[in-house]
């Protein structure tokens, strides 16, 4: 490619809008565009990296046996309602209709339209197993898009959708994507995690989800210092701290004047009393029912948990409003002592002792509250958010250590959650008419290229690892008035050319300066520089983008070095 005729609109300024550094430099380095929020426009060089991505993605799902299609995006009402989540996939879903005034939506998912397909022409366990993907856009209307192409309403995902005939054929397919997806993040070349993760929405019973860790990555991962356990922090479980006062005295329960003094903190400091001391109150809206959760003052509470513990759809912390209907006080001054609502409190509140917290009156607090003299809940449940130096669920001996990471694959046992709902059976061995056991098992491929990137850079731009990279190598001429150095670059870029080297000369009459910043902002991995002191020496430098290092090559070996680097 001639970089005077290519489409790569560079920026000097970083936009305002973009938070995180995978957002800045994708749009400064003139890989996309925004087109509204959330949605975006691949511009060449960003086209290349997708296109890329998808190849590697592509070549290990058909490595592992599956068959590749193509799904619609408009996806009918009624495979919705029959699978039952028209209802409750909420207002993520975009959804339209036709002239006949006929549902449709766009899909954010298709476990719908496979489960359809597959049912109207599988019939026998002789045609099973089967493993079905597509790479195509989704359509989410996320509550927040943001971080460029890390949340979008409109991305490219690779889906993949298995169907077996039991759970041991469920566990064969499951297993064969787990290390598919480990042989596609080993060659993208980051850095991540795989960990247990909560099914979710979804359904089913078992899921992992395949991290590139990142400071700035949406998830928050433990794992142990001791054993390989590893967990999204919205499905990791806690144990009941040991609370050291065990055999503190039990005291005479106190109304205690408080105005003003609306948070935990507040407490903390007027009264002295430690934020573990104190119980703070929340009022969650499920599925209509209000219910109140108690949990230690200095932890943070798990709505994933809750969910899952409430068995709800939608789950909404309630505003203040409804919190002063319901409770005849503001939420500073909530508590579990007489509190009208369902009470569920966090494993560690039976073991506080004498503790504080709100007297659902405002302007009032209780001191010395203990669970069961004084309150006795709905129940004892796991609600709270793992942290950092946690004991490890699993070995019981290590301890927690968190991270942060990017969700770039998500895969998931579904069980018969989906083949009940919508009728796909098949005739066993036996002639028996059973569910199809089905996975599913997505891969953010437009996430995977921001992740690519948030963990890449410098502060000069990107550094694509050389398996995404949109070009290899990228010629740059010192000066292309410059007769020798021009027919040099050019000579080198034929030669690379011929060997399928994608490869960038830098033609454009600009001055060095420019080219060079251009170059290490696309993040280009190998870079020649024709210059005219090597040429002297009938040599060019060489420049990896990911090292500091220059070298003086030969340009007769130019050729063979570049591929030994590609190769290594
Ligand atoms: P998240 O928790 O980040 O919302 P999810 O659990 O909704 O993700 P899945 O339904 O499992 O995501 O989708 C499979 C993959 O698609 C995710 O692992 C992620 O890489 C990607 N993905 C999901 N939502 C988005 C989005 N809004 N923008 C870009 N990629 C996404
Ligand atoms: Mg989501």
């Amino acid at each position: 490619m001639r970089a005077s005729e290519l489409f790569c609109p560079t920026l000097r300024e970083v936009p305002s809008e973009a938070e995180v550094v995978s957002h800045q430099l994708l749009v400064r380095a003139g890989f996309i565009r925004k087109t509204t929020a959330g949605v975006y426009t691949y511009l060449p060089l960003g086209f290349r990296v997708i296109k890329k991505i998808e190849e590697i993605v592509r070549e290990e799902m058909n490595r592992a046996g599956a068959q590749e299609l193509l799904m619609p995006i408009i996806q009918p009402a009624e495979l919705w309602q029959k699978s039952g989540r028209w209802d409750i996939y909420g207002d993520e879903m975009f959804r339209l209709t036709d002239r006949h005034d006929r549902y449709f939506a766009l899909g954010p998912t298709h476990e719908e339209i496979i489960t359809a397909i597959v049912d109207g022409d599988v019939h026998s366990y002789r045609d099973l197993p089967l493993l079905l993907y597509q790479i195509q856009n989704k359509y989410r209307d996320e509550i927040r898009p943001r971080f460029g192409l890390m949340r979008g309403r409109e991305f490219i995902m690779k889906d993949l959708y298995s169907f077996d005939t039991d759970e041991e054929g469920l566990e064969i397919s499951y297993k064969k994507m787990y290390e598919a997806y480990t042989r596609i993040y080993d060659r993208l070349n980051l850095k991540y995690r795989v960990v247990e993760a909560d099914p979710g929405a979804i359904g089913g019973n078992e899921s992992h989800e395949f991290m590139v860790l990142a400071n700035n990555g949406e998830s928050q991962i433990v794992y142990c210092d001791n054993c390989d356990y590893s967990a999204n922090v919205e499905k990791a479980p806690c144990m009941a701290e040991e609370m050291q006062e065990t055999d503190e005295e039990i005291h005479d329960l106190e109304k205690i004047h408080t105005p003003g003094q609306k948070t935990i903190q507040d407490i903390a400091e007027r009264f002295a009393i430690p934020r573990r001391r104190q119980v703070k109150t929340l009022i969650y809206w499920a599925d209509g029912e209000l219910v109140a959760v108690c949990l230690r003052g200095d932890r943070e509470l798990n709505e994933i948990k809750l969910k899952n513990i409430l068995k709800c759809n939608q789950l909404f912390m309630a505003d203040e409003q409804l919190v002063k209907q319901s409770c005849g006080a503001g939420v500073g001054s909530l508590g579990p002592v007489g509190m009208d609502l369902k009470v569920y409190v966090d494993l560690e509140v039976p073991a506080m002792k004498n503790f504080t917290c709100g007297a659902n009156e405002d302007d009032y607090h209780f001191m010395n509250v203990n669970m069961g003299r004084d309150f006795v809940p709905e129940g004892v449940v796991d609600i709270r958010n793992a942290v950092e130096g946690d004991q490890c669920p699993v070995c019981r001996q290590g301890c927690l250590k968190t991270a942060r990471g990017i969700e770039v694959g998500h895969i998931f046992k579904l069980g018969t959650k989906y083949s009940q709902a919508m009728g796909a059976t098949f005739l066993d061995k036996n002639g028996q008419e059973k569910p199809m056991v089905m996975g599913c098992y997505g891969i953010g491929i437009s996430r995977t290229m921001a992740a690519a990137v948030e963990q890449n850079n410098d502060e000069n731009g990107i550094i694509w690892p050389l398996s995404i990279a949109p070009y290899q190598v990228i010629i740059i001429p010192v000066n292309n008035r410059k007769t020798e150095q021009m027919d040099t670059a050019e000579f080198i870029y034929k030669e690379l050319r011929k060997r399928g080297i994608e490869t960038i000369i830098d033609d454009r009459d600009e001055r060095a300066g420019v080219k060079f910043k251009d170059a290490d902002l696309i993040g280009i991995p190998i870079k020649i520089t024709v210059g005219p002191k090597s040429l002297q020496a009938n040599q060019v430098e060489v420049k990896k983008r990911w090292e500091d290092k220059v070298e003086m090559l030969d340009i007769s070996t130019i050729t063979e070095k570049v591929i030994d680097i590609i190769n290594s």
